[in-house]
């Protein structure tokens, strides 16, 4: 089957705690395995940015599961396209939290010109290279 990267942007609803957070990524790394999806999630200041990996047909419906979650709103896609190869392999779906932007300045400002932690203006190979590099220094 051939791969897809699917990248979106989304807010946490008001009232979601990062204990939820943590939470919904556990399950989820079960459950992404299972369809042999790939891939991260950054929650940081009630924002999350997520890649996933994988078969054209499980990316989509899990995504449509996800637009449908009432935890996060917002939701915007960035990215979807084919691919070669996974940039997160063996990651099912790797997390990593941080209170605030200014805890991964250096990694952030790497590709962005502003130091406000905003997704929507990264193009999404950015995304991804940003946050494989934050998971491969920072995973939790
Ligand atoms: P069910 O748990 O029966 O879900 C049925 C429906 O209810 C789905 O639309 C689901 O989104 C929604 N839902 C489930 N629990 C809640 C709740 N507590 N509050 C509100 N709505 C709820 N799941 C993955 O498997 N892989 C991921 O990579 C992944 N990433 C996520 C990223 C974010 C930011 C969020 C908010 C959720 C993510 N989820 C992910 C969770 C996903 O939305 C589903 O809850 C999960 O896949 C289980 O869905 P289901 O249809 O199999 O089962």
């Amino acid at each position: 089957m051939q791969l897809y990267r699917l990248v979106y942007y989304s807010e946490a609803a008001d009232n979601l705690t990062v204990q939820d957070v943590k939470s919904i990524s556990a399950k989820a790394s079960i459950k992404n395995a299972s369809l042999l999806i790939s891939g991260g999630l950054l929650y940081c200041e009630s924002k999350f940015l997520q890649v996933l990996e994988g078969g054209i047909r499980p990316v989509n419906k899990l995504f449509e599961t996800i637009l449908q979650d009432t935890r996060h709103k917002n939701v915007n896609l960035i990215h979807f396209s084919r691919v070669n190869k996974r940039e997160f392999e063996g990651w099912d779906m790797s997390f990593v939290f941080f209170p605030t932007s200014r805890d991964f300045y250096p990694e952030y400002i790497k590709y962005s010109g502003d130091d406000s932690f905003d997704p929507l203006s990264l193009d999404g190979d950015v995304c991804v290279a940003f946050l494989r590099g934050l998971l491969e220094r920072h995973k939790r």
